[in-house]
């Protein structure tokens, strides 16, 4: 057997694309699969984005740009960040990656060092612990509780730093919880970090899939001290309905990020020169169609809310944001082999909360549409009355 880098032979596959896998799979053998994993917009990306794509194309804008993104549409993100979340970027603090993926991945790399420690508050997205432990650094949970809403407080934070705390990773909203901070949380969080010199990597990748009355807040946005020690990351994946284009973009102090530009020089250069010209496109369109695209995200929640409601063997807590239901299956044991089932009898692909921190959870996505969303839920409710 070949030997492999012991970091890399640590790392633990995405639960989230193997189950969106083996989902697809099903599919194309011919099985009536109710899709309830994978974590993408179902809808197509609105046309606008499309005919900037193929300008590019036929206007032979299919060249090498700089590895950090080209400048105009590094000046859209920098007006971005001004309007939506009253931040301060210059183009040259911001590095355009394949996807915030990607952005985050560099981040990561960029500041951690082995021994060092990073703060993740459980449930967590999927890759956060892989992309730590591929940096060598470690990554150190906050369990949140669920009468806490999947919150971290300011006590547990304080708490969990030691002398080798490197980065607090936040996410908000959250994908798996739907949680979403709000800005007195924030300041709060913000606080702690700045006075223990914590960094934070802030992914606001679902900041337009936002259900409540409080507007979005920028953790950097919260001072100039936090400002400059938070990296800002964001894309068009989510609120534009572009995952296959793989744009997504960080944003932090320029020493910092010159490092970032320096990581992408020598791995992947820059992202896709033709989903750069869309992504100019759709950041300076009217927000018409991400509008469009929130209410009907709205209108399901809503109803797999009211659906899941009627089920009284499982649970779940509102989600704010983003577009996952996270439900408590624990009375179903674990939950990896309750997932497996519920696909296997009854064709729904949903994804188990162990790969998110959460054993006995279970994260159905509502990014289908209303009548699927009955559907798979009906489907669920039968396979619960068979296994209870
Ligand atoms: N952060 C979170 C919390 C996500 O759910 C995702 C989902 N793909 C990403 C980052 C990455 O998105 P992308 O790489 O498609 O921009
Ligand atoms: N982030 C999405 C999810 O959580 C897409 C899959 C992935 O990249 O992990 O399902």
């Amino acid at each position: 057997m070949v030997k492999i880098n012991s970091r890399i032979h640590e790392v633990l596959g995405s639960t989230t694309l193997a189950i969106t896998a083996r989902a697809n799979e099903l599919k194309a053998q011919g099985k009536d699969v109710v899709n309830f994993a994978a974590g993408e917009p179902d809808f197509d990306t609105p046309d606008y984005i499309k005919d900037a794509a193929i300008k590019a194309i036929q206007g032979g804008f299919t060249k090498y740009t700089p590895s950090s993104g080209s400048e105009e549409l590094r000046i859209a993100i920098a007006e971005k960040f001004k309007r939506d979340n009253n931040l301060e970027y210059k183009p040259g603090q911001i590095v355009v990656g394949c996807g915030a993926k990607h952005s985050i991945f560099n981040a990561v790399m960029v500041l951690c060092d082995a021994g060092e420690e990073v703060l993740i508050p459980a449930p967590y997205w999927v890759s956060y612990p892989e992309m730590v432990k591929i940096s060598g650094a470690k990554p150190v949970f906050i369990e949140t509780t669920r009468e806490n809403g999947f919150r971290i407080t300011a006590e547990q934070l304080q708490k969990a730093i030691t002398p080798r705390t490197k980065i607090l990773i936040l996410n908000s909203p959250s994908n798996p919880t739907g949680m979403v901070y709000s800005k007195a949380e924030l300041v709060k969080i913000a606080e702690i970090c700045v006075k223990n010199k914590v960094w934070v990597i802030s992914d606001e990748i679902y900041e337009k899939l936002l259900y409540g009355s409080e507007p979005f807040v920028s953790i950097a946005s919260l001072g100039k001290d936090i400002f400059d020690q938070t990296i800002t990351i964001n894309g068009v994946s989510k609120a534009y309905s572009m995952t296959g284009w793989r744009i997504g973009y960080a944003a932090g102090p320029a020493d910092v990020m010159g490092y970032m530009k320096n990581l992408q020089d020598h791995s992947t250069s820059n992202p896709t020169s033709i989903s750069q010209k869309a992504t100019v496109a759709a950041l300076k369109a009217s927000e018409t169609s991400i509008a469009m695209m929130r209410e009907e995200f709205k209108k399901r929640r809503d109803l797999i809310m009211s659906l899941v409601d009627d089920v009284p063997e499982i649970s779940y807590i509102k989600p704010d944001g983003a577009f996952y239901l996270f439900c408590d299956f624990t009375n179903f044991g674990p939950c990896a082999e309750t997932a497996k089932k519920i696909l296997n009898d009854v064709n729904v692909a949903v994804i188990p909360g162990d790969g998110f921190g959460a054993e006995g959870w279970i994260r159905l996505t509502f990014s289908t549409s209303q009548e699927r969303i009955r559907e798979g839920i009906s489907r669920i409710k039968g396979w619960i009355s068979q296994n209870k």
